[in-house]
């Protein structure tokens, strides 16, 4: 069993596999034997989790080998980094009304690898005048950094699912850096961050784009714009409105960044 199968399996959860429900009743971590008992429960489990991305620097082994020429300035940066996991427990959920009805501590361990990322740092001015309107940062970071996920197939033969980004959790309320990030999901990286890069800043404007004329009318937003599949909590805490404002932000500054550095201004 993979450690990142904690996700489904564990102490507690109810395990769908081939339409069948199963009651995970132990899970002997020393052998990643799992013990699972089919169950007709009238509930779900979720974990809760969170994934911390340590940005480790340095340039990457296999730098992509796309003619920069061909595409807008960027400072957006790829580097190798640390991606760990935490699962500090689960909800078990009514089927149907998708109530919570109760919250189980685990203790397992933390599930860590090292991988590859790409991303922009958003200047300190978006954020205050994201709070100035008294939107929420971490929901807007979020929802901006889940429309450059949506992006990056329509530029680059993958998935979605092949990368993730720093997902906003509603029960955690610490620091989180101002960036948009995205991480290569498999353990060492295949290569997406590289090829990513050179892009960044037409993957911001197509994001802004979708955005900005998605019809959907809540500041969750919907899959076709701020949802994304592979959200590791659940896409909650997302707000729309504040990821349009931080996508223009980044854009501009970037705009101004290299007129400066042309000597436009
Ligand atoms: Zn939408
Ligand atoms: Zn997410």
């Amino acid at each position: 069993m993979p450690r990142a199968a904690y996700r489904e399996v564990y102490e507690g959860a109810v395990y769908m596999h081939q339409g069948r429900t199963y009651l995970v009743k132990a899970l002997d971590l020393s052998t990643k034997i799992a013990y699972c008992q089919e169950a007709d429960l009238k509930y779900y489990t979720k974990t809760r989790d969170y994934t911390d991305i340590h940005v480790i620097g340095g340039d990457l082994a296999y730098p992509a080998k796309v003619p920069e020429i061909h595409h807008l300035k960027t400072t957006a940066q790829a580097h190798n980094c640390k991606v760990t996991t935490n699962w500090f427990g689960f909800y078990r959920i009514w089927r149907g009304s998708n109530q919570i009805f109760d919250a189980v501590d685990l203790s397992l361990p933390k599930y860590s690898y090292e991988s590859q990322a790409v991303w922009i740092r958003v200047p300190q001015s978006i954020k205050t005048a994201v709070l100035l309107q008294k939107l929420c940062f971490r929901a807007g970071l979020h929802a901006a950094s889940h429309a450059l996920l949506n992006v990056v197939p329509m530029y680059i033969m993958c998935n979605s699912s092949d990368l993730g980004s720093e997902c906003a959790n509603p029960h955690d309320t610490r620091y989180i850096p101002e960036r948009i990030l995205l991480y290569d999901r498999h353990p060492g990286g295949i290569g997406i961050s590289a090829q990513v890069r050179p892009l960044f800043r037409e993957l911001l404007s197509t994001a802004l784009e979708i955005l900005t004329t998605c019809c959907c009318s809540s500041d969750a937003g919907c899959p076709n714009c701020i949802q994304s599949l592979s959200c590791g909590e659940y896409n909650e805490v997302l707000d729309k409105n504040a990821a349009i404002m931080i996508l223009k932000g980044v854009i501009d500054a970037e705009t101004s960044h290299f007129e400066m550095e042309s000597g436009v201004l």
